[in-house]
Parts: structure tokens; sequence; C-alpha cells
């Protein structure tokens, strides 16, 4: 199978951070005529609070998952093609909406709706905290305004790209969840996006075959301190690493590495089987 064919596709996280850049720039059209640093907070409050956002808000969080959602199917189908279960999975997947897949994808069309709609939120309570520390340490109002007008393209821009980074990923991996649970597949392999920027901890986990029944934690393998806990490829902060769920272990090379009880070790297919039935 094609390495990266279960890589998301990046065009989908550029199109919604475009797409969240844009709402945070249309609020900032209103703050050039104001006059009072507190103002340009109130207008995020405004927003935040208005019907047309908040629309905008599941409208922009439905597109980016149903785009995922019909992407990644398409993948099922491949996989589906080079497998001896081929029509069981062609079917499941063709019923899939009426069942947990489809509670799956309305859940992250929520969620991404939600943290879309907390933004202008997040962004006017930090520029109240700015404000209230610069008029202890003496500022005059007007500079403080200025410096607000000036930080908060870049505070949306830094916002927008954090969230679709991190919640294509996040979304990417719990539908990739959903369809393998309701396929009964219990397998996936680790895998990154093999740039420069992939985590130490989570380059140990390339080419690692986890259990979605047994989340790793990469920092803990990695022997580092603080580490969160356990978790799946895409589920944490900035992460591109994704599952490739193992759809038959014919087209798994052994001996592979499997990660297990909080250990990875290499195994045959008959050591494997043997721990997986
Ligand atoms: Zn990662």
């Amino acid at each position: 199978m094609k390495y990266d064919l279960w890589e998301p596709k990046r065009r989908i996280e550029l199109e919604y951070q475009r797409a969240l850049n844009q709402m945070l720039k249309k609020i900032q059209r209103y703050v050039d005529y104001v006059g009072e640093p507190q103002e340009v907070a109130n207008i995020f409050r405004k927003v935040a609070n208005s019907a047309e956002f908040n629309r905008y808000a599941e409208e922009t969080a439905n597109r980016m998952v149903t785009h995922l959602f019909t992407d990644a199917g398409r993948t099922w189908r491949t996989a589906a093609r080079e497998n001896s279960q081929g029509r069981m999975i062609y079917e499941t997947l063709r019923r899939e909406l009426q069942g947990p897949v489809g509670g799956a994808v309305i859940h992250q069309i929520q969620r991404n709706a939600e943290i879309i709609k907390s933004v202008p939120l997040t962004i006017a309570r930090d520029m109240t905290d700015y404000i209230a520390q610069e008029t202890v340490n003496g500022r005059r109002s007007e500079s403080i305004l200025a410096d607000l007008l000036e930080i908060v393209p870049d505070i949306s821009l830094n916002k927008a790209k954090l969230i679709a980074r991190t919640e294509v990923g996040k979304t990417s991996t719990a539908l990739t969840r959903a369809r393998s649970e309701n396929l009964g597949l219990d397998w996936y392999i680790w895998r990154t996006s093999k740039d420069s920027r992939v985590r130490d901890s989570h380059d140990l986990m390339e080419g690692v075959m986890v259990s979605w029944r047994d989340p790793p934690s990469p920092e803990l393998l990695n022997a580092e301190k603080n580490a969160p806990k356990p978790y799946h490829p895409g589920e944490i902060y900035n992460c591109r690493c994704y599952p490739e769920p193992v759809v038959t272990l014919d087209l798994v090379q052994w001996p592979r590495k499997v990660y297990r009880n909080g250990a990875i070790t290499v195994m045959t297919r008959a050591q494997f089987q043997s721990i997986a039935a």
C-alpha cells in the first residue's frame, strides 16, 4: 500500500486555517474605528455572541470534518480493494453513517465548532489582561491601543494555525478510530509526517504497531520528564502523526515493532498473533 495513503491531506489543514483566519480578519475590520483599548476587546466579545458568527463557526467546522471524512472514505475503499474481506469492508462503509461512525462525525463537527466559537472570547480575555497590566505599568491608553492594533493580526494568524494543525489531526484520528472499531480492526501502525519537525519521542513511534485499546506515552518511552498521559497519533497539539489502520496482517512486514504494556518489542507474525488473539 502506498506509504502516505492514510496521511490527512495538508490541503484540508490549510483550507481550515484560511477559513479561521478570514473569520478573525473580518472582526479586525471593526477594530479600525475604535478610540479606547477596551473597545477592541469588547468588539471581539460582541462578535463571539452574535448569531452570524456562531453560524459561521458551525459551517466552517462542518466543512472541515466532512472534507476529512470523504477524503479518508476514498482511502478506506482503496484498502478494501486490496483485502480478502474487501466486500464486507465495502458494505460496512456504505452503511457506516447510520451507526457509530455517523455519531463520531457529528461529535467532531460539534467539538470543532465549540473550539472556533471560543476563539474571539479567548482573544478578548487576553486583551483585557494585557490592558490591565499595561495600565498598572502606567502606560497611556493611546499607546496600549496602538500595541493592540499591531499585535491582533499576528495573534489571530497564530491561533488559526495552531487550531488547524492540532484539530485536523485530532479529528482525523477520531474518524479513523471510529471506522476501525466499526470494522472490528484493533491495530494500527503509528506514522509520522517524516519531516524535521517530528518530536524525538514520536520518531521513536514511527512504524510501531499499536492497539486502539492501549495508547502509548511516547514521552515516557523516550525517558522524558513530565510525560502527558497516553494518546494516539495526532491527538496532541502540533502533531502531524497519523494512524495507518492494519486492515490485514498479510500486508504488514514482519518482524515488526509492537507497542504493548508500556514497552516496544520486536515480534514475528506468529508472536503477534499469539498476543493479539
Ligand atoms: Zn507527532
